[in-house]
Protein backbone atom coordinates (compact mmCIF):
# COMPACT_ATOMS: atom_id res chain seq x y z
CA UNK A 1 0.00 0.00 0.00
CA UNK A 2 1.67 3.41 -0.64
CA UNK A 3 0.87 5.04 2.51
CA UNK A 4 2.50 8.16 1.75
CA UNK A 5 -1.44 9.51 -0.03
CA UNK A 6 -2.20 12.45 1.21
CA UNK A 7 -5.49 12.71 2.76
CA UNK A 8 -7.68 15.67 3.11
CA UNK A 9 -11.20 15.15 5.33
CA UNK A 10 -13.80 17.75 5.83
CA UNK A 11 -15.28 17.84 8.69
CA UNK A 12 -14.14 16.41 12.13
CA UNK A 13 -17.57 15.33 13.62
CA UNK A 14 -18.47 11.74 14.74
CA UNK A 15 -17.63 10.14 11.26
CA UNK A 16 -14.99 12.04 10.14
CA UNK A 17 -12.61 12.11 13.51
CA UNK A 18 -13.09 8.57 13.37
CA UNK A 19 -12.03 8.39 9.72
CA UNK A 20 -9.06 10.59 10.03
CA UNK A 21 -7.48 7.78 13.11
CA UNK A 22 -8.44 4.87 11.40
CA UNK A 23 -6.61 5.84 8.12
CA UNK A 24 -3.88 7.73 10.15
CA UNK A 25 -3.19 3.67 11.67
CA UNK A 26 -2.81 2.86 8.62
CA UNK A 27 -0.33 5.16 7.72
CA UNK A 28 -1.66 7.76 5.25
CA UNK A 29 -0.70 11.43 6.02
CA UNK A 30 -4.18 12.73 7.54
CA UNK A 31 -5.55 16.05 7.16
CA UNK A 32 -8.69 16.79 8.95
CA UNK A 33 -10.42 20.40 8.73
CA UNK A 34 -13.45 21.32 10.98
CA UNK A 35 -15.13 24.73 10.60
CA UNK A 36 -16.21 24.52 14.52
CA UNK A 37 -13.58 25.43 17.29
CA UNK A 38 -11.78 22.42 18.94
CA UNK A 39 -14.84 21.04 21.37
CA UNK A 40 -11.70 19.84 23.34
CA UNK A 41 -11.69 23.29 24.38
CA UNK A 42 -14.35 25.70 23.46
CA UNK A 43 -17.99 24.38 25.50
CA UNK A 44 -20.29 23.76 22.22
CA UNK A 45 -23.63 21.60 21.18
CA UNK A 46 -26.28 23.66 23.46
CA UNK A 47 -29.63 22.27 22.65
CA UNK A 48 -27.83 19.84 19.84
CA UNK A 49 -29.09 16.26 20.75
CA UNK A 50 -26.01 15.86 23.66
CA UNK A 51 -26.43 12.01 24.27
CA UNK A 52 -27.08 9.68 21.55
CA UNK A 53 -27.87 5.95 21.69
CA UNK A 54 -24.98 3.71 21.03
CA UNK A 55 -24.84 0.31 20.15
CA UNK A 56 -23.49 -3.00 18.53
CA UNK A 57 -22.34 -1.61 15.18
CA UNK A 58 -20.95 0.96 16.78
CA UNK A 59 -18.83 -1.04 18.60
CA UNK A 60 -17.52 -2.78 16.31
CA UNK A 61 -16.27 0.55 14.90
CA UNK A 62 -14.46 1.52 18.06
CA UNK A 63 -13.04 -2.31 17.99
CA UNK A 64 -11.73 -1.81 14.99
CA UNK A 65 -9.16 1.50 15.88
CA UNK A 66 -8.93 -0.03 19.42
CA UNK A 67 -11.09 2.41 21.16
CA UNK A 68 -13.86 -0.37 22.86
CA UNK A 69 -12.17 0.16 26.56
CA UNK A 70 -12.61 3.82 26.28
CA UNK A 71 -15.98 4.02 24.69
CA UNK A 72 -17.51 1.72 27.76
CA UNK A 73 -16.25 4.17 29.93
CA UNK A 74 -18.92 6.38 28.57
CA UNK A 75 -21.46 4.19 28.39
CA UNK A 76 -24.78 4.06 30.24
CA UNK A 77 -26.39 1.23 29.80
CA UNK A 78 -30.21 1.32 28.86
CA UNK A 79 -32.11 -2.23 28.98
CA UNK A 80 -35.27 -1.31 27.01
CA UNK A 81 -38.03 1.05 26.60
CA UNK A 82 -39.92 2.63 29.66
CA UNK A 83 -43.35 3.77 28.33
CA UNK A 84 -45.34 6.31 30.50
CA UNK A 85 -48.65 6.97 29.78
CA UNK A 86 -51.04 9.58 30.30
CA UNK A 87 -51.84 8.99 33.91
CA UNK A 88 -48.21 8.76 34.84
CA UNK A 89 -48.19 4.54 34.98
CA UNK A 90 -45.17 3.29 33.42
CA UNK A 91 -43.76 -0.08 32.56
CA UNK A 92 -40.20 -1.51 30.59
CA UNK A 93 -40.45 -3.48 27.46
CA UNK A 94 -36.94 -4.96 27.08
CA UNK A 95 -35.11 -4.50 23.84
CA UNK A 96 -34.27 -7.93 23.68
CA UNK A 97 -35.03 -11.19 25.69
CA UNK A 98 -31.11 -11.95 25.43
CA UNK A 99 -29.53 -10.40 29.27
CA UNK A 100 -26.67 -9.32 27.38
CA UNK A 101 -28.10 -7.47 24.70
CA UNK A 102 -28.94 -3.39 25.47
CA UNK A 103 -27.99 -0.10 23.60
CA UNK A 104 -26.35 2.44 25.87
CA UNK A 105 -26.24 6.33 26.26
CA UNK A 106 -23.49 8.12 25.18
CA UNK A 107 -22.53 11.78 25.52
CA UNK A 108 -22.07 13.26 21.74
CA UNK A 109 -19.06 15.53 22.47
CA UNK A 110 -17.54 13.12 24.82
CA UNK A 111 -17.38 10.57 22.13
CA UNK A 112 -16.12 12.85 19.34
CA UNK A 113 -13.45 14.43 21.91
CA UNK A 114 -12.22 10.79 22.37
CA UNK A 115 -12.28 10.24 18.70
CA UNK A 116 -10.23 13.61 18.39
CA UNK A 117 -7.65 12.62 20.89
CA UNK A 118 -6.83 9.67 19.42
CA UNK A 119 -6.17 10.48 16.08
CA UNK A 120 -3.84 13.66 17.78
CA UNK A 121 -1.46 11.67 19.44
CA UNK A 122 -0.63 10.13 15.62
CA UNK A 123 2.13 11.87 14.07
CA UNK A 124 0.83 11.39 10.51
CA UNK A 125 -2.55 13.08 11.06
CA UNK A 126 -3.28 17.05 11.68
CA UNK A 127 -6.19 18.50 13.09
CA UNK A 128 -7.07 21.98 11.81
CA UNK A 129 -10.21 24.05 13.74
CA UNK A 130 -12.02 27.47 12.67
CA UNK A 131 -11.74 26.73 8.98
CA UNK A 132 -15.06 26.03 6.71
CA UNK A 133 -14.86 24.73 2.98
CA UNK A 134 -17.18 26.94 1.03
CA UNK A 135 -15.63 24.93 -2.20
CA UNK A 136 -14.33 21.75 -3.15
CA UNK A 137 -12.31 20.95 -6.76
CA UNK A 138 -13.07 17.53 -7.08
CA UNK A 139 -10.69 16.73 -10.38
CA UNK A 140 -8.05 18.38 -8.80
CA UNK A 141 -8.58 17.47 -5.27
CA UNK A 142 -8.07 20.65 -3.67
CA UNK A 143 -10.63 22.63 -1.45
CA UNK A 144 -11.13 26.20 -0.08
CA UNK A 145 -11.32 27.34 3.03
CA UNK A 146 -12.40 30.69 5.38
CA UNK A 147 -10.62 30.78 8.28
CA UNK A 148 -12.80 32.19 10.78
CA UNK A 149 -10.68 33.40 13.07
CA UNK A 150 -7.69 35.03 10.33
CA UNK A 151 -10.63 36.20 7.75
CA UNK A 152 -8.18 34.61 5.06
CA UNK A 153 -8.74 32.08 2.48
CA UNK A 154 -7.05 29.00 2.70
CA UNK A 155 -6.73 25.98 -0.10
CA UNK A 156 -6.04 22.43 1.23
CA UNK A 157 -5.39 19.82 -1.15
CA UNK A 158 -4.32 16.10 -1.37
CA UNK A 159 -4.63 13.06 -3.66
CA UNK A 160 -8.02 11.84 -2.07
CA UNK A 161 -10.74 14.60 -0.37
CA UNK A 162 -13.43 12.77 2.30
CA UNK A 163 -16.49 14.97 2.80
CA UNK A 164 -17.72 13.92 6.12
CA UNK A 165 -19.46 17.67 6.30
CA UNK A 166 -23.01 16.40 7.82
CA UNK A 167 -26.06 16.51 5.78
CA UNK A 168 -25.57 20.31 4.70
CA UNK A 169 -22.39 18.66 3.14
CA UNK A 170 -20.85 21.24 0.61
CA UNK A 171 -18.41 18.68 -1.68
CA UNK A 172 -22.28 17.36 -1.32
CA UNK A 173 -23.35 20.44 -2.59
CA UNK A 174 -20.70 20.80 -5.15
CA UNK A 175 -21.22 17.42 -7.10
CA UNK A 176 -24.93 18.39 -7.20
CA UNK A 177 -24.17 21.74 -9.16
CA UNK A 178 -21.75 19.84 -11.55
CA UNK A 179 -25.04 18.60 -14.14
CA UNK A 180 -21.54 16.28 -15.57
CA UNK A 181 -21.36 14.00 -12.25
CA UNK A 182 -25.44 13.55 -12.64
CA UNK A 183 -25.83 12.88 -8.65
CA UNK A 184 -29.22 12.15 -7.86
CA UNK A 185 -30.37 13.08 -4.94
CA UNK A 186 -33.38 13.94 -2.33
CA UNK A 187 -34.30 15.63 0.92
CA UNK A 188 -37.34 14.35 2.56
CA UNK A 189 -38.40 16.72 5.21
CA UNK A 190 -40.34 15.22 8.61
CA UNK A 191 -43.39 16.95 9.08
CA UNK A 192 -41.81 16.70 13.21
CA UNK A 193 -39.25 18.74 14.29
CA UNK A 194 -37.51 18.64 17.26
CA UNK A 195 -36.37 20.36 20.66
CA UNK A 196 -33.81 19.17 23.52
CA UNK A 197 -35.05 19.98 26.80
CA UNK A 198 -33.20 18.78 30.56
CA UNK A 199 -34.22 16.97 33.42
CA UNK A 200 -31.32 17.98 36.16
CA UNK A 201 -29.78 15.69 38.33
CA UNK A 202 -31.42 15.26 41.53
CA UNK A 203 -29.43 17.95 44.54
CA UNK A 204 -26.68 15.00 45.50
CA UNK A 205 -26.28 14.27 42.13
CA UNK A 206 -27.93 10.99 41.16
CA UNK A 207 -30.73 10.50 39.17
CA UNK A 208 -34.45 11.85 39.40
CA UNK A 209 -35.92 8.83 37.51
CA UNK A 210 -34.81 5.33 36.17
CA UNK A 211 -31.30 5.63 34.48
CA UNK A 212 -30.90 2.17 32.74
CA UNK A 213 -33.97 2.84 30.18
CA UNK A 214 -34.82 5.09 27.09
CA UNK A 215 -37.88 6.77 28.32
CA UNK A 216 -40.52 7.02 25.80
CA UNK A 217 -44.02 9.31 26.33
CA UNK A 218 -45.48 8.17 23.22
CA UNK A 219 -49.18 10.14 22.06
CA UNK A 220 -49.80 8.95 18.51
CA UNK A 221 -48.97 12.19 16.55
CA UNK A 222 -46.13 13.30 18.95
CA UNK A 223 -43.68 12.20 21.89
CA UNK A 224 -41.14 13.07 24.43
CA UNK A 225 -37.60 10.55 25.18
CA UNK A 226 -35.06 10.74 28.10
CA UNK A 227 -31.72 9.76 27.62
CA UNK A 228 -29.28 9.62 30.61
CA UNK A 229 -26.78 11.55 31.24
CA UNK A 230 -23.56 10.22 33.33
CA UNK A 231 -23.54 13.25 35.33
CA UNK A 232 -26.92 12.54 36.38
CA UNK A 233 -29.56 14.41 34.04
CA UNK A 234 -31.58 13.21 31.21
CA UNK A 235 -31.56 15.03 28.25
CA UNK A 236 -35.34 15.30 26.74
CA UNK A 237 -36.16 15.62 22.88
CA UNK A 238 -39.83 16.74 22.05
CA UNK A 239 -40.68 15.10 18.88
CA UNK A 240 -43.84 17.71 18.07
CA UNK A 241 -45.08 17.98 14.45
CA UNK A 242 -44.48 21.58 12.79
CA UNK A 243 -47.66 22.96 12.01
CA UNK A 244 -50.28 20.01 11.59
CA UNK A 245 -52.45 18.71 14.16
CA UNK A 246 -53.90 19.61 17.33
CA UNK A 247 -50.58 20.36 18.97
CA UNK A 248 -47.41 21.58 16.90
CA UNK A 249 -44.55 24.36 17.57
CA UNK A 250 -46.43 26.81 15.89
CA UNK A 251 -49.55 27.08 18.25
CA UNK A 252 -47.31 26.00 21.63
CA UNK A 253 -46.05 29.46 21.47
CA UNK A 254 -46.39 30.99 25.18
CA UNK A 255 -45.25 29.68 28.23
CA UNK A 256 -48.58 29.72 29.14
CA UNK A 257 -49.56 26.62 26.18
CA UNK A 258 -46.30 25.39 27.04
CA UNK A 259 -47.52 24.46 30.53
CA UNK A 260 -50.88 23.62 29.63
CA UNK A 261 -49.40 21.01 27.16
CA UNK A 262 -46.75 19.76 28.68
CA UNK A 263 -49.32 18.96 32.04
CA UNK A 264 -51.77 17.15 29.66
CA UNK A 265 -49.88 15.46 27.87
CA UNK A 266 -46.71 14.48 30.02
CA UNK A 267 -48.01 15.07 33.54
CA UNK A 268 -45.05 13.13 35.79
CA UNK A 269 -42.06 14.90 34.01
CA UNK A 270 -43.49 18.72 34.54
CA UNK A 271 -41.90 18.06 38.49
CA UNK A 272 -38.78 16.50 36.98
CA UNK A 273 -37.98 19.75 34.59
CA UNK A 274 -37.73 23.14 36.44
CA UNK A 275 -36.08 25.12 33.77
CA UNK A 276 -39.21 23.69 31.35
CA UNK A 277 -40.11 26.87 30.30
CA UNK A 278 -36.90 28.90 29.88
CA UNK A 279 -35.42 26.17 28.12
CA UNK A 280 -38.42 25.51 25.60
CA UNK A 281 -38.48 29.19 24.02
CA UNK A 282 -34.33 29.35 25.07
CA UNK A 283 -33.22 25.87 22.63
CA UNK A 284 -33.93 26.20 18.77
CA UNK A 285 -36.33 23.82 17.01
CA UNK A 286 -34.22 21.31 14.92
CA UNK A 287 -35.71 20.11 11.76
CA UNK A 288 -35.32 16.71 10.62
CA UNK A 289 -34.65 14.56 7.30
CA UNK A 290 -33.80 11.76 5.66
CA UNK A 291 -31.24 12.40 2.51
CA UNK A 292 -30.66 10.31 -0.06
CA UNK A 293 -28.11 10.79 -3.30
CA UNK A 294 -26.05 8.82 -5.49
CA UNK A 295 -23.33 8.26 -6.71
CA UNK A 296 -20.80 8.94 -3.53
CA UNK A 297 -17.80 9.20 -5.45
CA UNK A 298 -16.12 11.21 -8.12
CA UNK A 299 -13.01 10.43 -10.34
CA UNK A 300 -11.73 7.96 -8.26
CA UNK A 301 -10.73 10.90 -5.84
CA UNK A 302 -13.34 11.92 -3.67
CA UNK A 303 -16.06 10.38 -1.27
CA UNK A 304 -18.93 11.23 0.80
CA UNK A 305 -19.57 9.19 3.67
CA UNK A 306 -21.53 9.90 6.86
CA UNK A 307 -24.90 12.01 6.94
CA UNK A 308 -23.14 13.96 3.66
CA UNK A 309 -24.39 10.44 1.85
CA UNK A 310 -27.43 9.23 3.92
CA UNK A 311 -28.58 11.31 6.54
CA UNK A 312 -32.04 9.95 8.46
CA UNK A 313 -34.13 10.49 11.10
CA UNK A 314 -32.96 9.48 14.13
CA UNK A 315 -35.68 6.83 15.56
CA UNK A 316 -33.78 4.30 15.47
CA UNK A 317 -30.85 5.44 17.24
CA UNK A 318 -28.28 4.23 14.08
CA UNK A 319 -27.79 7.45 11.77
CA UNK A 320 -24.03 8.01 13.88
CA UNK A 321 -23.81 4.28 13.85
CA UNK A 322 -24.13 4.09 10.13
CA UNK A 323 -21.76 6.72 9.89
CA UNK A 324 -18.97 4.48 11.47
CA UNK A 325 -20.14 1.43 10.02
CA UNK A 326 -18.99 3.39 6.72
CA UNK A 327 -15.72 3.14 8.18
CA UNK A 328 -15.55 -0.35 8.83
CA UNK A 329 -16.87 -1.28 5.01
CA UNK A 330 -14.09 1.36 3.38
CA UNK A 331 -11.75 -0.02 5.62
CA UNK A 332 -12.69 -3.79 4.61
CA UNK A 333 -12.01 -2.58 1.00
CA UNK A 334 -8.90 -0.60 1.65
CA UNK A 335 -7.53 -3.85 2.89
CA UNK A 336 -8.87 -5.62 -0.19
CA UNK A 337 -7.63 -3.36 -2.60
CA UNK A 338 -4.77 -2.38 -1.29
CA UNK A 339 -4.67 1.59 -1.75
CA UNK A 340 -6.70 1.73 -5.44
CA UNK A 341 -8.45 4.10 -4.22
CA UNK A 342 -10.84 4.07 -7.70
CA UNK A 343 -11.66 0.77 -7.53
CA UNK A 344 -11.87 0.84 -3.43
CA UNK A 345 -14.62 4.13 -3.64
CA UNK A 346 -16.57 2.10 -6.63
CA UNK A 347 -17.28 -0.69 -4.50
CA UNK A 348 -18.02 0.61 -1.44
CA UNK A 349 -20.80 2.78 -2.87
CA UNK A 350 -22.43 -0.28 -4.40
CA UNK A 351 -21.98 -2.46 -1.48
CA UNK A 352 -23.26 0.32 1.04
CA UNK A 353 -25.75 2.29 -0.52
CA UNK A 354 -28.17 -0.54 -0.16
CA UNK A 355 -28.17 -0.60 3.31
CA UNK A 356 -27.82 2.85 4.31
CA UNK A 357 -31.10 3.17 2.10
CA UNK A 358 -32.44 -0.25 4.34
CA UNK A 359 -31.56 1.91 7.69
CA UNK A 360 -32.85 5.24 6.40
CA UNK A 361 -36.35 3.71 5.94
CA UNK A 362 -35.82 1.72 8.81
CA UNK A 363 -35.74 4.77 10.77
CA UNK A 364 -38.92 5.95 9.43
CA UNK A 365 -40.67 3.06 10.49
CA UNK A 366 -39.67 3.46 13.78
CA UNK A 367 -40.81 7.23 14.06
CA UNK A 368 -44.55 5.13 14.09
CA UNK A 369 -43.66 2.19 16.41
CA UNK A 370 -42.04 5.01 18.96
CA UNK A 371 -44.81 7.17 18.89
CA UNK A 372 -48.00 5.08 18.25
CA UNK A 373 -47.22 1.12 18.42
CA UNK A 374 -45.82 1.43 21.66
CA UNK A 375 -48.46 2.33 23.25
CA UNK A 376 -50.86 -0.39 21.25
CA UNK A 377 -51.84 -3.87 22.34
CA UNK A 378 -51.17 -5.77 19.52
CA UNK A 379 -47.62 -4.28 18.95
CA UNK A 380 -47.35 -5.36 23.34
CA UNK A 381 -48.41 -8.60 22.06
CA UNK A 382 -45.88 -8.88 19.61
CA UNK A 383 -43.06 -7.47 21.84
CA UNK A 384 -43.97 -10.12 24.56
CA UNK A 385 -43.95 -13.01 22.42
CA UNK A 386 -40.44 -12.24 20.69
CA UNK A 387 -38.76 -11.66 24.07
CA UNK A 388 -40.06 -14.54 24.91
CA UNK A 389 -38.34 -16.15 21.77
CA UNK A 390 -35.18 -14.32 22.29
CA UNK A 391 -35.12 -15.48 25.70
CA UNK A 392 -35.85 -19.30 25.06
CA UNK A 393 -34.85 -19.65 21.77
CA UNK A 394 -31.54 -17.37 21.46
CA UNK A 395 -29.94 -19.31 18.43
CA UNK A 396 -33.36 -19.40 16.60
CA UNK A 397 -35.24 -15.96 16.72
CA UNK A 398 -33.79 -12.37 16.91
CA UNK A 399 -36.57 -9.44 16.23
CA UNK A 400 -36.18 -6.96 14.10
CA UNK A 401 -35.03 -4.98 16.24
CA UNK A 402 -32.09 -6.92 17.42
CA UNK A 403 -31.34 -7.65 13.76
CA UNK A 404 -30.53 -3.91 13.35
CA UNK A 405 -29.25 -3.19 17.01
CA UNK A 406 -27.50 -6.33 18.44
CA UNK A 407 -26.59 -8.20 14.93
CA UNK A 408 -23.20 -6.03 13.85
CA UNK A 409 -22.45 -8.84 10.98
CA UNK A 410 -25.94 -8.63 9.60
CA UNK A 411 -25.86 -5.88 6.80
CA UNK A 412 -28.61 -3.37 7.01
CA UNK A 413 -30.86 -4.42 4.50
CA UNK A 414 -31.19 -8.10 5.08
CA UNK A 415 -31.83 -6.91 8.68
CA UNK A 416 -34.91 -4.94 6.99
CA UNK A 417 -36.10 -7.54 5.00
CA UNK A 418 -35.99 -10.67 7.53
CA UNK A 419 -37.20 -8.12 10.37
CA UNK A 420 -39.95 -7.01 8.13
CA UNK A 421 -41.70 -10.29 7.76
CA UNK A 422 -41.01 -11.52 10.72
CA UNK A 423 -43.18 -8.49 12.15
CA UNK A 424 -46.13 -8.97 9.32
CA UNK A 425 -46.06 -12.80 10.39
CA UNK A 426 -46.64 -12.37 13.78
CA UNK A 427 -49.08 -9.43 13.45
CA UNK A 428 -51.08 -11.44 11.26
CA UNK A 429 -51.07 -14.83 13.11
CA UNK A 430 -52.01 -12.45 16.75
CA UNK A 431 -54.70 -10.50 14.58
CA UNK A 432 -56.11 -13.90 13.26
CA UNK A 433 -56.50 -15.52 16.67
CA UNK A 434 -53.92 -17.82 15.06
CA UNK A 435 -51.35 -17.60 17.75
CA UNK A 436 -53.60 -19.50 20.78
CA UNK A 437 -52.79 -19.52 24.72
CA UNK A 438 -53.26 -23.45 24.71
CA UNK A 439 -50.26 -23.35 22.15
CA UNK A 440 -46.61 -24.35 23.80
CA UNK A 441 -43.87 -21.81 23.58
CA UNK A 442 -42.38 -23.69 20.50
CA UNK A 443 -45.04 -24.21 18.41
CA UNK A 444 -45.79 -20.75 18.78
CA UNK A 445 -42.36 -20.07 17.69
CA UNK A 446 -42.39 -22.68 14.54
CA UNK A 447 -45.45 -20.84 13.51
CA UNK A 448 -43.92 -18.06 13.00
CA UNK A 449 -40.95 -18.83 11.30
CA UNK A 450 -42.96 -21.26 8.98
CA UNK A 451 -45.17 -17.65 8.53
CA UNK A 452 -41.98 -15.66 7.65
CA UNK A 453 -40.54 -18.20 5.16
CA UNK A 454 -43.78 -17.61 3.32
CA UNK A 455 -43.67 -14.26 3.37
CA UNK A 456 -39.68 -14.04 2.15
CA UNK A 457 -40.50 -16.35 -0.59
CA UNK A 458 -43.84 -14.67 -1.64
CA UNK A 459 -41.32 -11.23 -1.67
CA UNK A 460 -39.04 -13.16 -3.81
CA UNK A 461 -41.30 -14.31 -5.94
CA UNK A 462 -42.63 -10.75 -6.40
CA UNK A 463 -39.19 -9.07 -7.07
CA UNK A 464 -38.08 -11.61 -10.03
CA UNK A 465 -41.60 -11.62 -12.10
C1 LIG B 1 -32.02 14.84 17.39
C2 LIG B 1 -31.03 13.84 16.89
C3 LIG B 1 -30.81 12.69 17.61
C4 LIG B 1 -29.93 11.72 17.15
N1 LIG B 1 -29.76 10.57 17.86
C5 LIG B 1 -28.93 9.61 17.41
C6 LIG B 1 -28.73 8.41 18.16
O1 LIG B 1 -29.33 8.23 19.22
N2 LIG B 1 -27.87 7.48 17.68
C7 LIG B 1 -27.22 7.64 16.49
O2 LIG B 1 -26.47 6.73 16.08
N3 LIG B 1 -27.39 8.76 15.76
C8 LIG B 1 -28.22 9.74 16.18
N4 LIG B 1 -28.37 10.90 15.47
C9 LIG B 1 -27.69 11.03 14.16
C10 LIG B 1 -26.25 11.51 14.32
O3 LIG B 1 -26.23 12.74 15.02
C11 LIG B 1 -25.62 11.70 12.95
O4 LIG B 1 -25.89 10.61 12.12
C12 LIG B 1 -24.11 11.86 13.09
O5 LIG B 1 -23.82 13.04 13.80
C13 LIG B 1 -23.44 11.88 11.72
O6 LIG B 1 -22.07 12.14 11.86
P1 LIG B 1 -21.28 12.93 10.74
O7 LIG B 1 -19.90 13.03 11.23
O8 LIG B 1 -21.54 12.30 9.42
O9 LIG B 1 -21.97 14.36 10.68
P2 LIG B 1 -21.92 15.51 11.79
O10 LIG B 1 -21.97 14.93 13.16
O11 LIG B 1 -22.97 16.49 11.41
O12 LIG B 1 -20.49 16.15 11.62
C14 LIG B 1 -20.15 16.96 10.52
C15 LIG B 1 -18.98 17.83 10.93
O13 LIG B 1 -18.56 18.59 9.81
C16 LIG B 1 -18.40 19.94 10.19
N5 LIG B 1 -18.66 20.77 8.99
C17 LIG B 1 -19.85 21.02 8.39
N6 LIG B 1 -19.69 21.80 7.33
C18 LIG B 1 -18.37 22.07 7.25
C19 LIG B 1 -17.59 22.86 6.37
N7 LIG B 1 -18.16 23.53 5.36
N8 LIG B 1 -16.26 22.91 6.56
C20 LIG B 1 -15.66 22.23 7.58
N9 LIG B 1 -16.36 21.50 8.46
C21 LIG B 1 -17.70 21.40 8.30
C22 LIG B 1 -19.44 20.17 11.29
O14 LIG B 1 -19.12 21.27 12.10
C23 LIG B 1 -19.34 18.83 12.02
O15 LIG B 1 -18.35 18.86 13.00
C24 LIG B 1 -29.23 11.90 15.92
C25 LIG B 1 -29.45 13.08 15.19
C26 LIG B 1 -30.32 14.04 15.67
C27 LIG B 1 -30.54 15.28 14.87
Amino acid sequence: MNTKENILIIGAGLCGSLLALRLGQRGYSVKLVEKRPDLRKVEQDAGRSINLAFSDRGMKAMRMVGLENEVKKLCLPMLGRMIHDTTGNKFMSPYSGKKEKYINSISRPGLNMLLLDAADKLPNVSIIFNQSCENVDMENTSATFIDYITKEKIIHSGDIIFGTDGAGSVLRNNMFIDKELRLSFSIDWLSHSYKELTIPASENGGFKTDNNALHIWPRGENMLIALPNLDGSFTVTLFLAHETGMDNFNKINTPEKVSEYFEREFPDVVALMPDLIDEFFENPTGTLGTVKCYPWSTFGKTLIMGDAAHAIVPFYGQGMIASFEDVVVLDKFIEKYKGDWEIIFSEYQKERKVDTDAIADLAIDNFSEMKEHTANPLFQQKRKLEIAFENNYPDRYNSKYSLVTFNEDIPYSVAMRRGRAQDKAILNLLDDGKITEEMSLEEKLTLVLNETKDILHDDDVAKNL
